[in-house]
């Protein structure tokens, strides 16, 4: 039903446009080489004969399809990202097409000996016989989320050629920066005006997610008192050792490395210090608003504990809050994820509902006001020279889509 040559070939059309973001800047979008898209991207909405298209002036593309109904259906959104991540090459990328991949080894850079191994990520053998994309080795390939893109462009072409499938009215809204967490940052929720919608931005075919962690970061500085080390005695207080205490009092197995599913954790990600201060950056995370609340707590009980005895308060801890579980958000509007389920069931896939060991830009969204889970795009291995995507997850993607659109309309009617 959904062509896949044309789901191909846009797809190249986008991941060939670099679009990185950059968590230095402070402007909006952090990069300048994001606009190329987002005016593409406006100019194609135009084309296909979408309504009420807009670009702001941080580079936000929104856009209409209008109801075919007349009666009063909901407006639903769909959303993805255009920028890619800071953390790996983006440019000059030259992806590969494998039909009818045979379950095997994928060499992506002879040269270079670089293979996309089937036995170390072993996800790839359930798309054998599909056609997949890849990297060539040398960049990251964008299909985070620049699948997700191809597949709301997709569908809502799909629906313009054939009004037979009855919907409401759909907005689509392409953001930048969402890999830097900035993406929901400047979304105009009210001009967007759905009643709720759904990112385009998850992994494996089925992803249905809509519990994400709760978030804090907290910076740790410890006081130390730097006097000569030949005349240290009883006046030297060294804030390393301190530091170390306290590291040490946090429950070590209640760490990145250690954990899974619904289990939070401290996570320390940067420690540099001196006798005189040592800073501690700590990421802290849980889906349970409850044991979020009381990690904070322990941090600060810990810093007092250990401070009494010192003589001053030689630790201050600063805990910035910086999203939060939208299941909080969503639970009250289940049926919005029934509808996912459904729409996946009807295009035959096995709906995977999991949390989410992260955030999402639906996450901020649904605290903005706009309930936003979030839905498989099909991509693998983001962030890197293994990302790879088949074709045949982004069909289903596109399909789902409609789906949607379709189910929406008639639990309406
Ligand atoms: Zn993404």
């Amino acid at each position: 039903m959904i062509n896949k040559q044309r789901i191909i070939d846009r797809f190249i059309s986008y991941i060939t446009i670099d679009t990185q973001s950059d968590p230095e800047s402070q402007t909006t979008p952090s990069t300048k080489k994001q606009w190329v898209l987002a005016r593409k991207l406006a100019e194609e909405l135009e084309e296909m004969g979408m309504t009420e298209v807009s670009i702001d002036e941080h580079a936000y593309v929104m856009a209409t399809l209008p109801a075919n109904v007349p009666h009063k259906v909901p407006v639903i959104g769909f959303i993805s990202h255009f920028d890619t991540s800071p953390d790996f090459n983006a440019s000059n990328i030259k992806p590969q097409i494998i039909e009818d991949y045979d379950g095997l080894d994928i060499i992506l850079n002879k040269e270079k000996n670089i293979v996309l191994s089937s036995e170390y990520f072993d996800d790839l053998k359930q798309y054998k016989g599909q056609t997949i994309i890849t990297t060539d080795g040398t960049s990251l390939l964008s299909a985070d989320d620049k699948a997700g893109i191809t597949e709301i462009m997709t569908a809502m072409k799909y629906l313009l050629d054939n009004p037979d499938i009855a919907h409401g009215k759909i907005r689509v809204g392409f953001t930048p920066d969402e890999e830097i967490g900035r993406g929901a940052h400047k979304f105009d929720v009210k001009k967007f005006g759905a009643a709720w919608a759904y990112t385009m931005d998850g992994s494996q075919i089925g992803e249905l997610e809509f519990e994400n962690f709760n978030a804090a970061k907290a910076i740790v500085r410890v006081q130390g008192k730097a006097v000569h080390p030949g005349y240290a005695k009883d006046k030297m207080v060294n804030s390393q050792y301190i530091a170390v205490d306290f590291i040490n009092s946090l429950p070590r197995l209640e760490s990145p490395e250690h954990t899974e599913d619904r289990q939070g954790f401290f996570h320390l990600s940067d420690i540099r210090g001196d006798v005189e201060e040592t800073v501690l950056e700590y990421i802290i995370r849980d889906h349970d608003l409850g044991h979020f609340k009381a990690r904070k707590e322990m941090m600060q009980d810990l810093a007092s504990e250990i401070c009494s005895q010192y003589e001053n308060d030689c630790i201050s801890v600063e805990i910035t809050d910086q999203y939060y579980n939208m299941r909080e958000k969503i639970e009250p509007v289940m049926h919005i994820i029934e509808i996912a389920e459904n729409a996946m069931k009807a295009a035959n896939i096995e709906p995977l509902l999991k949390p989410i060991r992260g955030g999402t830009d639906g996450a901020q969204l649904s605290y903005m006001g706009l309930p936003c889970p979030n839905i498989f795009a099909g991509g693998h291995n983001f962030h890197g020279k293994y990302e790879y995507v088949p074709v045949e997850s982004m069909q289903k993607a596109t399909e789902v889509i409609v789906k949607i659109a379709e189910l929406t309309c008639e639990k309406y009617k």
